[in-house]
C-alpha cells in the first residue's frame, strides 16, 4: 500500500498521446496492488513557452519539486525551433529540469523483446532472442559543464572545454550503477578512457573502491573505444554499464539503435534518495502527433522503471513489463513496429491491452 504524487508533464506532440496511456497503466496497477496516485497535470516545454512565454514555469518546476516522482512525454516541435536556446523546449525545460532537480544519474535499459529480435539491424548469431542492457550515465557534470571557451593560441583562435569530474561525482554514480546490478544480474562495466584522461584515471580508481562495497557484483574496465564495438560484436557481454556524461551521450545511443525501435525505450533521471524522473527515450514525434499511431510502450516502461526506481516496488514493475511482453508475444503492433504482415493497432488500443494483461 501506499499513496504517491505524481507531477506529470505530457509536453507537447506524441505526449499527450503516450502518458495518457501510461496514466491508465498506472491507475490499474493502483487498483491492483492497492496504492494511491495523485497526478499534478503542470504544463513543460512547447505548450508551456505558449501559455506561460517560458518552457519551464516556476510553478511547473515547484510542482515537481514537491511531488515524488515525475511523468514526462516529449517536449519540442518545429513550432518552437526559431527561439533562441533558452526558450527552446528541449534546453529550457529539460536541462534545467535535471539541473534544478539534482537528477544527476540517467539509466537506460537498451531491452531487445523476444517477439521483436528481427527489429535489431545486428544479426541474430550475436544478439540471440533477447538482450538486456542498462546504460547508467552520469548526467550533471563533465564537460558539457565544464569551463569552457575561445582564446588566443599560437596559431590564431582556440576553443576549449574542460572535462573534470570530482570524486564525490563519481562516486554517487557508480554507487547508482552497482545498486542497480544489484537489482539486475550484477555485472558493472565501467568505461572510461583511462589510457590518456587523467580524468578517466580518477574515475577508475574511484569505481573501483565503490566496488568494494558490492562483493557480490563483478567490474570490469573497458576503454570507450573498445565499448562502442564490442556492443554491436558482442552485446551480450555487458549487464550495467556506467561511464562519463559525454561517453554515456554516445554509448546509451548506440545501445538504443541496437535494440532497432525507439519507441519502446524507457527512461529514468535519478537524484539522490528516490526522486527521479521518468520518460520515453523518443521525442515529441510532431509528424505523428495527435493521431493514435505512436507507440506508448516507452512511456508504459518508463513507469515500471518508476515503480522499481522511485517507489521500491519491483513486483508492480515486473507486473508491467510481462504484461508488455505478453501482448508483443500475441502479435499486437503499432505502426512503428509492425511488420510485413501485422495489421498494426493504435495507441489506444495498445495502452488497453496492456492494461488487460496486468
Ligand atoms: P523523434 O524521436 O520525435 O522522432 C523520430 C522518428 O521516430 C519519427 O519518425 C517519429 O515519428 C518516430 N517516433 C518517435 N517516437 C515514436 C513513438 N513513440 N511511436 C512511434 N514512432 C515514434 O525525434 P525527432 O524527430 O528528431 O524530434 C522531434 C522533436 O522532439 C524535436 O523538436 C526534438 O527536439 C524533440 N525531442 C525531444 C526529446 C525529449 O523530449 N526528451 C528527445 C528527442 C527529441
Amino acid at each position: 500500500m501506499g499513496s504517491y504524487h505524481i507531477t506529470v508533464l505530457k509536453g507537447d506532440g506524441i505526449g499527450p498521446d503516450v502518458v495518457t496511456e501510461a496514466m491508465g497503466v498506472l491507475e490499474c496497477v493502483g487498483k491492483k496492488y492497492g496504492h494511491d496516485f495523485v497526478f499534478n497535470e503542470k504544463l513543460a516545454g512547447g505548450c508551456a513557452y505558449d501559455a506561460y512565454g517560458e518552457p519551464l514555469p516556476e510553478e511547473t518546476l515547484e510542482a515537481c519539486k514537491n511531488g515524488d516522482a515525475i511523468l514526462l512525454g516529449a517536449v519540442g516541435g518545429p513550432k518552437w525551433d526559431h527561439l533562441p536556446a533558452n526558450l527552446r523546449p528541449e534546453a529550457g525545460a529539460l536541462l534545467k529540469l535535471r539541473s534544478s532537480l539534482g537528477l544527476y544519474a540517467n539509466l537506460r535499459p537498451a531491452i531487445i523483446h523476444k517477439a521483436l529480435s528481427d527489429a535489431s539491424p545486428i544479426k541474430p548469431e550475436i544478439i540471440g532472442d533477447s538482450l538486456d542492457i542498462l546504460v547508467v550515465r552520469e548526467l550533471t557534470g563533465g564537460i558539457y559543464f565544464g569551463e569552457r571557451g575561445y582564446r588566443e593560441g599560437k596559431h590564431g583562435e582556440e576553443a576549449y572545454d574542460v572535462e573534470a569530474y570530482s570524486e564525490f561525482e563519481i562516486k554517487r554514480i557508480a554507487v547508482q550503477a552497482f545498486e542497480a546490478a544489484m537489482k539486475r544480474n550484477k555485472h558493472v562495466t565501467s568505461i572510461d578512457k583511462a589510457n590518456v584522461l587523467e580524468s578517466s584515471k580518477l574515475w577508475r580508481r574511484t569505481v573501483t573502491e565503490v566496488a568494494k562495497d558490492y562483493p557480490e557484483v563483478e567490474l570490469d574496465h573497458m576503454y570507450v573505444d573498445n565499448a562502442a564495438m564490442q556492443l554491436v560484436r558482442n552485446p551480450k557481454h555487458f549487464d550495467v554499464i556506467v561511464t562519463s556524461n559525454i561517453f554515456g551521450d554516445i554509448i546509451s545511443d548506440e545501445a538504443s539503435q541496437i535494440t532497432g525501435s525507439i519507441g519502446m525505450l524507457p527512461s529514468a533521471s535519478l537524484a539522490d534518495g528516490a526522486f527521479g524522473m521518468y520518460e520515453p527515450i523518443h521525442g515529441s514525434a510532431p509528424d505523428i502527433a495527435g493521431q493514435d499511431k505512436a507507440n506508448p510502450i516507452a512511456t508504459i516502461l518508463s513507469v515500471a522503471m518508476m515503480f522499481r526506481y522511485s517507489f521500491q516496488k519491483p513486483d508492480e514493475a515486473a507486473a508491467i513489463e510481462r504484461a508488455v511482453d505478453a501482448v508483443l508475444a500475441e502479435g499486437w503492433r503499432t505502426p512503428d513496429i509492425a511488420g510485413p504482415g501485422d495489421v498494426p493497432i493504435g495507441t489506444k488500443k495498445m495502452g488497453q491491452l496492456i492494461r488487460e494483461h496486468i
